[in-house]
This record gives C-alpha cells, structure tokens and sequence, in this order.
C-alpha cells in the first residue's frame, strides 16, 4: 500500500462514522479521512479528487446505495468501493457486488484489523480488476486487428487468384495460338521442302550450279525452319497433355545409329568425331521410337552445336535388367552449375541476347525433359564449363502408356474442364514423374 492513503466515507450515521474512524486509527493506517453524509456530496469529493477507496453505508438518506454504485461506475470514476452492511443484508450485498461495488464489511464486525484486511483486499482486487480490464481491451483490439488483416488477407487471396486466372487464361491462349500457328506454319513449310526436293529430280530438267546452290539452300532453311515449327508444336502438345506416346518394342541400338547416323555429317562439318558405344545384353526396349529418336537427335544436336573441337560419344548401358541408360557427352563449351536447372525450363538459353552466337528456340530440353518424364525415366546432367558436358537419361526398359480408356477420359476432360481444374493438375499425373 501506498505511504499516505485517501480514504472517503460516506454514511450519515455520525456515530458509525466516528466507530470507522477510530477502527482506522488504531489500525495505524497513515491515511487522509475525508467524510461525507450523502451520495451527492460523495460524488462531488470523488469528482474532484481521486481517493484510493470509499466506503459507504448502502441506505443513504438521499439515494440506495445500488443507485450510488450504478452512477459511480456509469461516471467512469474509478475507485475501490466497499459496501457497510448491516446484519441480515447478505441479499443486497450481493447485488451491490454484482453492480460493482469492491468487496463489503458488515458495520457489526468493524475492527481495526478487519479493516486493514478489507481495506489491503479492496486496492488490490480494484487494481487487478483493472489490469484485468486493461489486457481485456488490449486482447480485443488485437483481436479486431487480426479481423481485419485476415479481411485484408482474403482480399488479397482473392486478388491473386484473379490473377492466377487471368495468367492461366492467357497461358492458355498462348498454348493454343502456338500451336495453331506451328500447325497452320507445317503446311507451307512441308510444301516449300517438297517442292525444292523436286526441282532436284533431272526428269524437270538440269539445274545450273547456282540455281542448285539456291534450291539446295531452300531447301536446308526449310528443313530448318520446319524443325523449329515442330518443336513448337510438341512443345504446346505437351502444356495441354495433348501429346501421347507410341509404344512398340523395337531395337534401341538401331535407332540410336538411325539418330547418330542422321547428325553425322553435321558432326564432320565441325570436324568433331562422333562416337557410339552400346553395350547391352538385350536391345530389345518397349518404347517410342519416334520419340526416343526425338530426344537422342535434340540433344546430339545441342552436343554439336555447343562443341567447337573434340569428340561427342553416345553410350548406351544396361542399368539393371529393367533400366537402361544413355548418355550423350561432349568436349564443348559447358554449362555452368548455377544453369544447371533453368536450361530445362521452356525457352532459356544460357545465352539469352539477341546477337547470340549459337541459334535456337530454347526449347529441346524442356520437351527433352517433358518427354522423359512421361516415359518415367530421369535425365541428370553433368557438366564443367569450358570442358564439356554430359547428359544421362535413364528409361525404364518397358514404359507404361496410359490406357485408351484414361487418354479418352483425359480427352474429355481436357476438351470441357475450366481453367481451375486444368491448374490443379498442370503437369498431368498420369504419368510417371521424376
Ligand atoms: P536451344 O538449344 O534451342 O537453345 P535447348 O533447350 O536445347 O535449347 O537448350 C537450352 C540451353 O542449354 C542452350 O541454349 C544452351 O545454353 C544450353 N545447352 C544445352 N545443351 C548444351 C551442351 N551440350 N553444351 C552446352 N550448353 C548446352
């Protein structure tokens, strides 16, 4: 308790007044009394000045005690107050608690240390009660707060899945233009290679030199050109799940000396030697061979490309009797560690400037690795810059398709689902990932 406390009584009874005071005294509590007959005159001295606790007789002469503690609480003046009882009051005292009133003492057991007890027991439970009410305000403001930034939250939740919307909206558009576009660009392209490959044939006449040299160019462009379109075409086939395997069992060496063999005379005009090792028990494999192909010339041609001067070999291993491997190294440029995993994302190129040395749409080894995927198998890449780098796939020996019936459904699916549904599944699970 405080040194000197400020202590009001409030009771018209002037010899009840003078038994409090005495009680107070011998008690030895250091303390200011200041005494009033009425509950108006207790509340001008607790408007203008603030006690550390009032007493009061509960019958007043001017209001019921109840009143009094009804308005001191509704003024927000805050002060412990305790209740004087008479014998037989316990009902009253019991609302006057409930109203607000501190704690109570009956008149009858008044005494000098019953009254310390009170007393130290009304400031503390007032203040704790106050603390009480203080981190109560406290919690609910924090509690509003987190109301609203849950509210800002879900705004901005629902801000983002607009956008997300929008994006897959427009990616969509995007799949769907390209492949339009390369389908619609195929047409014309297979039309210029087919018409120069027959102004080859001598039966519409001999070709001058420089009229060969241009067709010939023709016709290299075109081949050219029409292998860009193509890997734009797989590329938005494989975003919409639109691209299927063809499973058949086949000789795998055969068509990685059918892959070798096409990219050779490519390999010689670099004068880079090119080099095929296959050492497998069984050849036999269940797989695309399109497709197989597909990703043997992509990423010899990468080889080449990225390769000024050395070798370029092909190995072909059995892994284990269900696994085999190929791997595809060279003595070229190299790749960094740090572009190890973006090169495998469509459309980055190490390179990405517009005067860059070597061509390309930055496509081979995301479609490389789409289709890898698909046949559940993994790619790892291993490479020191300005040493060269290797490139290993592992496939399994007899990939699973997905069933007619799951392609069918999936057709469906793809042809009516809404854009949400699409997102859920972008990579499209039924297939085997790395
Ligand atoms: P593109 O060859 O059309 O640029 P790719 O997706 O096939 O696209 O390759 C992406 C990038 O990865 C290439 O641009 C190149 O920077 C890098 N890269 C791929 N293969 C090799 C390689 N054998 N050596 C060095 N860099 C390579």
């Amino acid at each position: 308790m405080k040194q000197t406390l400020k202590i009001l009584i409030v009771d018209d009874n002037e010899v009840d007044r003078m038994a409090f005071r005495d009680a107070l005294t011998k008690a030895g509590v250091q303390m200011e009394l200041f005494e009033v007959s009425d509950g108006n005159d207790a509340f001008s001295a607790l408007s203008t000045t603030a006690y550390d606790c009032v007493f009061f007789d509960y019958r007043l002469p001017d209001q019921h005690g109840l009143t009094f503690i009804q308005q001191l609480r509704s003024s927000k003046i805050k002060v412990p107050s305790v209740v004087l009882t008479a014998q037989g009051d316990e009902q009253i005292t019991v609302q006057l608690i409930k109203a607000g009133a501190t704690d109570y003492l009956s008149k009858s057991k008044i005494s000098p240390e019953m009254l310390v007890q009170v007393l130290r027991s009304a400031i503390r439970i007032y203040w704790a009660e106050t603390q009480a009410a203080l981190v109560n305000q406290q919690l609910k403001e924090s509690h509003e707060q987190l109301i609203h930034k849950n509210q800002e939250l879900e705004r901005q939740q629902q801000q983002i899945q607009m956008q997300n919307f929008k994006l897959l909206e427009v990616s969509q558009l995007k799949s769907h233009f390209l492949a339009t576009m390369s389908h619609e660009l195929r047409t014309p392209m297979n039309a210029i290679i087919g018409f120069s490959q027959i102004l080859f044939r001598s039966k519409f006449g001999q070709l001058t030199y420089q009229q060969a040299d241009m067709v010939e160019r023709i016709l290299n462009n075109g081949k050219h050109l029409l292998m860009l379109v193509n890997e734009v075409l797989d590329f938005s086939r494989l975003e919409a799940g639109r691209l299927d395997l063809k499973g058949e069992m086949f000789d795998i060496s055969k068509v990685i000396n059918l892959a070798v063999g096409e990219m050779r005379s490519l390999a010689d005009a670099k004068n880079l030697s090119l080099l095929v090792q296959t050492d497998l028990q069984n050849t036999l494999v269940f797989n695309d061979p399109v497709r197989l192909k597909q990703i043997l010339i992509n990423l010899l041609s990468n080889a080449i490309k990225f390769t000024e001067s050395g070798q370029i070999w092909v190995e072909v291993k059995e892994l284990s009797a269900s696994r085999v491997t190929i791997v595809v190294r060279d003595t070229g440029i190299g790749i960094a560690p740090r572009d190890f995993k973006c090169i495998f994302e469509a459309f980055r190129q190490i390179d990405q400037t517009i005067t860059r040395k070597y061509p390309g749409t930055g496509l081979g080894l995301a479609i490389i690795d789409s289709l890898v995927r698909m046949m559940g198998g993994k790619i790892f890449l291993d490479s020191t810059l300005g040493s060269g780098s290797m490139f290993k796939i592992e496939l399994p020996r007899q990939i699973t398709l997905l069933s007619t019936e799951a392609a069918d459904a999936r057709d469906v699916q793809l042809d009516g689902d809404d854009i949400f549904s699409r997102a859920k599944n972008p990579h499209h699970s039924f297939f085997q990932t790395r």
